[in-house]
């Protein structure tokens, strides 16, 4: 497809550079292919004519790799499950915000992630990760691949630098290191991974033809605040369910990263055939037209909920970068040096356990009880009991994944009702059990 804008920098006759919130509605998309129509129609179809056979040969050419594509050459649409312009434009779109030189996506998070898992590991490879990751990756890393010969080792986001060397050290197969996998932060506690200690161990074990891959799955932090490729990321990976979507209709992924590697990324996907349908393509345009409004109002209510529940009585600990202070030592650092806000994401411990945590749950009005993050709803759930009820319960201690933690995703709804909820919820525990009342006092 021919774009209007070719390119960062290449705007034709604009010196100026746009940002990514203003190039969302028009970048890579000309109203002519269309009748002038001003937004991207929904291009469903299965399949592309050619204007002759020698143009499909061509095409063929360079989708098989058997030609060089000519300056200024771009690969001609061929079949859906090879490219299709709701998913082109889309991908255009999303390399904008992290500035990665290209994107892939996909029919929901979890075939991004494995995509680029079954693409850069082989049999007798070792990958690195941290834990507790989302838990669907976690059963892959855990319960799939080992049944591939794929050796694996996790360590904690409170594991130092040095720490993490010894366990590769000790694993006897630190030589087949091929992939470092992280989130940051860590799902529910917000504990940040540092991206220079893992750039520092990927490049100690890179050897001259084999290169340690570093993916970082973002979702948490989104393509607005944490931008993981300028820290020494080679692959960042979301849910676009979450952030992206961000409206709770619709299932999808993406993969973020240099040309080469996207282009082994994009091949293997279109043998599995797990890209983004056109509908699902067109739907992300459109969420990806507000991310930054949305967003940013996610995070204001955010920070005012983090300190609102700080002070509440019947709370015992808030989990959020945004509290973070120079006492906080190593991980307030990393949160300076790598985030550029404090994102939406709250974990919160009740005074008490499960029943305390449920009842504040189930007292809410406004704010929906549901998994999934990012939306413009706020939702809370229960890790304990509900995301993370997969882990053994040494996992989760470990982690301080306890009864008493409630997560939040905070939405983009009036601070005010939000803080209404949030308040008559916990004032009604408070009243209601006396035990909580008696945990407070000992406190
Ligand atoms: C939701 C989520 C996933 C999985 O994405 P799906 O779109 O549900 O497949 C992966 N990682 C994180 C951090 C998530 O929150």
């Amino acid at each position: 497809m021919k774009d209007k804008f070719v390119g960062k920098n290449r705007i034709p006759m604009h010196p100026h550079q746009f940002q990514p919130e203003s190039l969302m509605m028009s970048y890579g998309y000309h109203p002519e292919w269309s009748e002038g129509a001003i937004k991207c129609p929904i291009f469903q179809t299965s399949t592309f004519v050619f204007s002759s056979a020698e143009q499909g040969k061509r095409y063929f050419e360079l989708a098989y790799g058997l030609k060089e594509a000519e300056e200024g050459e771009v690969q001609g649409l061929i079949y859906s499950r090879l490219n299709n312009p709701d998913l082109e434009i889309l991908e255009n779109r999303l390399t904008l915000w992290d500035g990665a030189e290209e994107a892939a996506v996909f029919e929901s998070g979890m075939s991004a992630i494995t995509t680029v898992m079954l693409e850069f590991l082989r049999p007798g490879d070792l990958l690195l990760y941290s834990t507790p990751l989302y838990g669907g990756t976690q059963h892959f890393i855990e319960e799939v691949l080992p049944e591939w010969g794929i050796n694996i080792l996790a360590f904690s986001p409170s594991d130092s630098l040095e720490r993490i060397e010894e366990c590769l050290a000790g694993s006897g197969n630190r030589d087949q290191l091929a992939m470092i996998y992280v989130e940051t932060p860590a799902n529910p506690t917000n504990t940040l991974i540092d991206l220079e200690w893992m750039k520092r161990l990927k490049e100690g074990h890179s050897v001259h033809g084999k290169e340690v891959i570093l993916t970082v799955d973002n979702t948490y932090m989104g393509p607005l605040w944490q931008h993981p490729l300028k820290h020494g990321a080679d692959l960042v990976v979301y849910s676009a369910t979450k952030y992206i979507g961000g409206h709770s209709d619709v299932i999808a992924g993406a993969v973020l990263g240099s040309k080469n590697r996207m282009q082994r990324v994009k091949k293997l996907r279109t043998f599995l055939g797990n890209m983004t349908g056109p509908w699902t393509g067109w739907l992300l345009m459109r969420s990806l037209e507000t991310l930054k409004v949305r967003m940013e109002q996610q995070v204001a209510n955010a920070i005012q909920v983090a300190h609102f529940l700080q002070q509440h009585p019947a709370v015992e600990r808030v989990y959020y970068p945004g509290l973070l202070t120079e006492h906080d030592g190593h991980q307030y650092q990393v949160y300076k040096r790598q985030c550029s806000s404090p994102g939406a994401m709250i974990s919160f411990d009740v005074y008490g356990g499960e029943e305390e945590a449920f009842a504040v749950m189930n007292q809410l009005k406004m704010i929906h009880l549901a998994v999934s993050l990012g939306s413009t709803e706020s939702l809370v759930q229960h890790p304990y009991t509900m995301t993370h009820a997969g882990l053994n319960e040494t996992e989760k201690l470990q982690e301080g994944i306890t009864e008493k933690m409630i997560r939040l995703s905070v939405g983009v709804e009036n601070i005010n009702d939000l803080l209404w909820d949030l308040g008559q919820a916990l004032d009604s525990v408070l009243a209601s059990q006396p035990q909580t009342a008696a945990l407070i006092e000992e406190a």
